[in-house]
């Protein structure tokens, strides 16, 4: 279980997040919906270990998240995406995947100089794990292009699949659907409601609301840093205040 209690987070003066809490148990797909500056991407940070919150905690499995530590977050089985997707262009989407998975893991570097043999045979494994994941995404035919010459929609399918080399508990997607063909968007709710049936807790900020639909168990709506509803998606379309802030502009 994720569970974010009571989060605040300033910026200098301004205050970002206001007492957010949220919970998201195994299993499930959770939607984090609302205006443009309602404080969505900063929700992230925090349980990605990127902002250190004011006031508040972050717990997974009843283990608070180590704040201001995205490796230490990372190396505890959270794993996440960005608004724009971050990829070394000039690398094969192959080479991306190999890199995302060293990345990720954040332990490739000790044991290239302490267990030479043993790294050998770990890189021929996550070198077929990364091919297996490709062929999942739909990439395969991919493999040997350049990352940068992929469709933006490809490229946000592909940083997924770096993410998902270190097999992370939790995934937190900024976004993913934004600027991307009805088709991949497709590809990606099918890959959401695979994750969701292995277990994994996702966070979905996304102003898709099809998507959000299609695919969410409960949604969370921010507004001006506050938590103004959550519920089921129909719940969510049906509440007045919702369809005031966000969803009639
Ligand atoms: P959303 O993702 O919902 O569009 P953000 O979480 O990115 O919103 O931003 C929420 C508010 O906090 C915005 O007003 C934004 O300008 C501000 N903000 C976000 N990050 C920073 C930062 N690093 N420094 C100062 N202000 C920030
Ligand atoms: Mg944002």
């Amino acid at each position: 279980m994720l569970r974010v209690r009571d989060v605040s987070v300033s910026f200098g003066g301004f205050r970002a997040l206001n007492a957010v809490s949220l919970e998201a148990p195994p299993a499930s797909i959770t939607g984090i919906i609302g205006p443009n500056g309602s404080g969505k991407s900063t929700l992230l940070n925090v349980v990605a270990g990127v902002y250190v919150p004011d006031s508040g905690a972050v717990t997974l499995n009843g283990h608070p998240l180590a704040y201001g530590r995205p490796e230490q977050v990372a190396a505890a089985g959270v794993g996440r995406t960005f608004q724009v997707p971050r990829l070394a262009h000039k690398l094969t989407v192959f080479q991306n995947m190999m890199a995302g998975a060293r990345d990720q893991a954040g332990e490739g570097v000790f044991n290239l100089f302490l267990r030479p043999g043993a790294v050998a045979r770990c890189e021929k494994e996550i070198a077929s794990r990364a091919e297996a994941m490709l062929k999942r995404l739909g990439l395969a035919h991919k493999a040997n292009d350049y990352a940068g010459s992929l469709s933006g929609g490809q490229q946000k399918l592909l940083t997924m699949g770096m993410l998902l080399m270190a097999d992370p508990a939790v995934l937190l997607l900024d976004e993913p659907a934004a600027g991307v063909n009805p088709v991949l968007i497709e590809q990606q709710a099918a890959l959401l409601h695979e994750l969701k049936a292995e277990g994994r807790i996702v966070l979905l900020i996304e102003h898709n609301m099809e998507m959000i639909a299609n695919v969410c168990d409960r949604v969370f709506v921010l507004d001006a840093g506050e938590l103004i509803a959550s519920g089921t998606p129909a719940q969510i379309r049906a509440d007045e205040r919702v369809v005031r802030s966000y969803l009639g502009m």
